[in-house]
């Protein structure tokens, strides 16, 4: 999972696209970079956090009013700097891409650019194989004379991209003496939104995985960048737009219960809602089920799962607490890249509130169990803190299979619900109640507000489905 964004403004552009990747930072916080353009490109990118990355001084360097920037979530390639993004090729033109997803093609099309092509990969990174298909796409049909056609060549470059690139891609790119470039793969696994800002009469675009930094940067919000959609904004401020292929959208559900910022609106659907949906949907069936069973207080294990903690507290009656208190200053641990980082971090960043928790029947409402770690080490500190009885509830059904698509949980075995029984993972955690939301009333959630396109929602780690 990254962070993306793209900007054509009518101003210095870098100071914009940094608080997008600030903004975007739950997304990623391996690295960070950024290219903008004023005849020439400029970059700058690192590994750590945005604002470890970007200073005032390498800000003042990044000229030009088109620009792109990107925040990394590793799930294919390697950990060095050359694998942060955006990735860039001087032929044709000078090309930069940032891109969130993953291709699941990727021998394939590695074999293509190496082998057919006679093209030299720097990182085993599948966003720079997809750039070198972009650049030779574009090299083939000469040069355009005007935006128009150089807009045709792009629909002819993207559409092969569409055929031949299989997975998960949003991609943003900068392309020297031309403008900028968006797309967004077939499916609309990964999320793009839109915007648009008048700035002296004219109009100026902003592109990014979430909308959380549209109301500070004056952008108003323009929907989303649509499944195989291709949008291009020339030099000169012109937006040409083409739906190229239509295929069943299926946006990722992860999204909603745990990547995505809450105030952040994707697909039309917003976070913020889907996670109370979530969490009454859960208390609904905590009802149903454990009608006998009445917790003092509920927990959220914060900060993803606080929404829909909020609401099932409400439904079902029972204080809600804020009895783990987080230290907002250490990263989310699900996107610490290794096991044992992931594993230390909890500790750093959770403590469990005495007086909230001893002599009482607690129940956690957690978003999801990836690979049950995280959710024990909580069930311990509670129990560590007195609980007299410790009930567990996810507001995601079990995760079963890995996903392809962008989320680093690549195998079964990495997954406590991939290979262990309900029982058995209850046993694992240590609780006296286990329970998990329902698919369909996870579905409800996102999709219960009928004013949006999601056709079926990509949930393949759930239910093994792949919908590419
Ligand atoms: Fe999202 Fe799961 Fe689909 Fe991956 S497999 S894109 S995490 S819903």
């Amino acid at each position: 999972m990254c962070g993306i964004a793209g900007i054509y403004s009518h101003k210095s552009v870098a100071p914009e696209l940094y608080e997008c990747i600030v903004h975007l930072q739950h997304r990623g916080q391996d690295a960070a970079g950024m290219m903008t353009y004023d005849e020439r490109m400029h970059k700058h990118k690192g590994t750590g956090l945005a604002n470890e990355v970007f200073t005032e001084k390498n800000l003042q360097l990044l000229l030009g009013n088109i620009g792109i920037s990107h925040n990394r979530y590793p799930t294919y390639g390697g950990f060095s700097h050359g694998e942060v993004q955006p990735v860039w090729t001087s032929v044709p033109y000078g090309i930069a891409i940032a891109h969130n997803g993953q291709i699941t093609n990727y021998n394939e099309l590695v074999e293509e650019v190496t082998q057919t092509e006679k093209r030299y990969l720097n990182t085993t990174s599948d966003t720079e194989v997809l750039l070198h298909i972009l650049a030779k796409e574009l090299d083939k049909n000469g040069i355009p004379k005007t935006s128009e056609e150089f807009f045709n060549h792009l629909c002819d470059a993207v559409s092969t991209i569409f055929t031949k690139v299989k997975g998960a891609y949003s991609v943003t790119g900068l392309i020297v003496g031309k403008g900028l470039i968006v797309f967004r793969d077939p499916r609309g696994i990964r999320p793009l939104v839109k915007g648009e800002r008048e700035n002296n009469g004219k109009t100026e675009y902003i592109f990014t995985s979430e909308n959380t930094m549209f109301y500070s940067l004056g952008y108003k919000p323009k929907g989303n960048v649509l499944p195989g959609e291709l949008i291009y904004v020339d030099n000169d401020g012109k937006l040409f737009s083409k739906r190229l292929v239509k295929e069943d959208f299926n946006p990722c559900i992860f999204e909603y219960v745990y990547f995505a910022r809450p105030d952040a609106v994707l697909n039309d659907v917003g976070v913020y809602r889907s996670r109370l949906r979530m969490g009454q949907n859960l208390a609904e069936s905590w009802k149903k089920k454990y009608s006998d069973v009445v917790p003092d207080i509920v927990i959220p294990a914060p900060s993803t799962a606080n929404t829909s903690a909020l609401a099932f507290a409400h439904e079902i009656g029972v204080r809600y607490s804020e009895g783990l208190y987080k230290n907002p200053f250490v990263g989310r641990t699900f996107i610490m890249p290794g096991q044992e980082e992931r594993k230390r971090s909890v500790k750093h960043k959770l403590v469990p509130q005495e007086t909230e928790i001893r002599d009482k029947k607690v129940l956690i409402v957690d978003d999801s169990i990836v690979r049950g770690n995280t959710s024990r080490e909580i069930v311990r500190m509670v129990r560590d803190f007195g609980a007299k009885e410790v009930y567990f509830v996810s507001a995601c059904p079990p995760v079963q299979h890995p996903c392809y698509y962008g989320v680093d949980m690549p195998t079964s075995d990495e997954l406590i619900a991939g290979k262990q029984q309900e029982e058995d993972i209850k046993k694992y955690l240590g609780v006296d109640v286990l329970m998990y939301q329902e698919i369909d009333d996870l579905v409800e959630a996102v999709t219960r507000r009928g004013d949006h396109h999601i056709e079926n929602l990509c949930m393949a780690c759930l239910n093994g489905d792949y919908v590419v």
